[in-house]
């Protein structure tokens, strides 16, 4: 129990993570091929797997099983999801912090952080400078402190809607910060955010406990756990799950998000609509127990089997990771990744390509230019799409559709991805990435069906290149 007074929690909270029931599951032996198999086909034919059936995944660990596995993955993404790539920047608003969580530099007992806040018009000043690389899409990432409460948080969102520079605009904030109550989620949803993560870090309760002091308010279990609960009670539900991979087993950790995942599924009918799978870092003041760190191996399993296990979840992969194993990773099923980042406070304008450990939360694995992995994801084939149109027009359960209505992904998603990059390409691409794209965007107009779809992208992708226009999308 944390030390801290309780919290109003959601209706009917509950600790769901029941340890022994997943020890259990994990605990059976290696499964026989054709169960594998089974479960891999159920998977094929758009089905949500069960917390038994992502066991039997994580126990298969032949080299064979283990490949068909990720070739399922990989089959997943290319002819169930297509190729787009979503891209989005982490903007650090402020490392003030209550807690005391012992793998963070932002930990209040860490006396080398540089603390800061970022006030508005620096806040306009790190948009600018990131809607001048052709984002439109951020993440914002707040301390815990009584200073950013929803109403900070909120301001802090409409301060980004708020800021355009050229043609650049943010058309989707999201949010990386603390639970918050009822009244805090209804606010920030106000502000027009898109979705609210909330990483649970582990969900192995001794692990956590040890790790988050019991006077901290994160030091609070189910309060966090049923942090994202609150969330869809006050009306948001766009939501995103994850765990800090590497402070305890990493099979334990996958079959908690998938039970946190089906929960949520259950309980408020709609599943979380991203998960991200952190790895642990190098940070200012923080000593790193190497016990569970996750492997490569390991860590490529773990995505192929979340892709197979929540087939309506989109998967963020970061830039804690290097540009190889991102690349790699990649054709697993990944949808988002961040690019560009930099995540020290006001590390947009103001730092230089060095990473400064004092004044960010660690250390990044990939610092590569937006224009860079824009290059590298096209020459690989992918479509970098910087497209928000479903919740502009308010198709919600974006990947819900993509993945359930037969011809959604060639009908909207294809030809906005197309739209979005060659906005990009115009405005903001280095020659050579023009000259990818342009060949890329080619190529994918020709595997387009004849139609009205296909004209009507074909005269949208001339104005935007032709007349300028912006903006525009299915
Ligand atoms: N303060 C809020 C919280 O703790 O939920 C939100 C933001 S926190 C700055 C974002 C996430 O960074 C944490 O949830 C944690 O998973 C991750 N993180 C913290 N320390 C890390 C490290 N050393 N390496 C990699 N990720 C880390
Ligand atoms: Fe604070 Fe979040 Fe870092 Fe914990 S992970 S110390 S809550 S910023």
């Amino acid at each position: 129990m944390s030390g801290m007074p309780s919290l109003k929690l959601s209706e009917r909270a509950v600790d769901f993570i029941n340890e022994d029931f997943i020890n259990g599951l994990l605990a059976g032996k290696r499964p026989d091929a054709s169960r594998v198999r089974e479960i891999i086909a159920k998977s094929l034919a758009k089905e949500a797997l069960s917390v038994e059936e992502t066991a039997v995944l994580l126990r298969a660990d032949t080299p064979e099983l283990n490949e068909e596995i990720f070739e399922t993955a990989r089959q997943l993404k290319k002819n169930v999801y297509g190729n787009r790539i979503v891209l989005f920047a982490p903007l650090y608003i402020g490392n003030k912090c209550v807690n005391d969580c012992s793998y963070c530099a932002f930990k209040r007992s860490n006396t080398l952080a540089i603390r800061r806040t970022l006030t508005d018009p620096e806040i306009r000043q790190q948009v600018e400078a990131l809607e001048s690389k052709g984002h439109k899409r951020l993440i914002l990432v707040f301390g815990e402190h009584q200073a950013y409460d929803a109403e900070f948080i909120a301001n802090s969102v409409r301060a980004v809607y708020e800021t355009k520079v050229g043609h650049g605009e943010i058309r989707r904030v999201n949010i990386n910060a603390a639970p918050l109550d009822h009244e805090g989620y209804a606010t920030v949803k106000a502000a027009g955010i898109g979705t609210y993560q909330i990483f649970h870090e582990t969900y192995h309760h001794d692990t956590y406990a040890h790790i988050h002091p019991a006077n901290t308010r994160k030091g609070d279990y189910l309060y966090r756990l049923d942090g994202l609960s609150r969330a869809f009670e006050a009306g948001c539900d766009d939501v995103g799950l994850g765990v800090l991979f590497g402070l305890y087993d990493w099979k334990f950790e996958v079959m908690s998000l998938v039970t946190h995942a089906l929960y949520l599924q259950d309980r408020y009918n709609v599943g979380p609509h991203t998960i991200s799978f952190p790895r642990l870092r190098p940070a200012s003041g923080v000593d790193i127990d190497e016990k569970y760190l996750v492997n490569d191996a390991d860590f490529k399993k773990l995505i192929a089997v979340l892709r197979l296990a929540v087939p309506y979840t989109g998967l963020i992969l970061t830039a804690r990771e290097n540009a190889e194993l991102r690349r790699e990773c990649m054709s697993f099923g990944v949808s988002q990744i961040d690019a560009g980042s930099r995540i020290e406070l006001g590390g947009y304008t103001e730092a230089g390509d060095a990473q400064v450990m004092e004044r960010e939360q660690f250390s990044l694995g990939d610092v590569r230019s937006l224009d860079e992995v824009m290059q590298e994801l096209m020459a690989d084939g992918y479509v970098p799409s910087f497209c928000t149109s479903c919740y502009r027009v308010g198709r919600t359960g974006e990947h819900f559709m993509e993945f359930s209505i037969p011809g959604f992904i060639k009908e909207y998603c294809t030809p906005n991805a197309l739209l979005t990059l060659e906005e990009y390409l115009v405005d903001y691409a280095s020659q050579e990435t023009r000259k990818v794209g342009e060949k890329l965007i080619a190529e994918e107009l020709a595997k387009l069906p004849e139609g009205d779809t296909k004209d009507m992208v074909v005269k949208r992708l001339k104005s935007i290149k032709e007349s300028g226009d912006h903006d525009i999308y299915f």
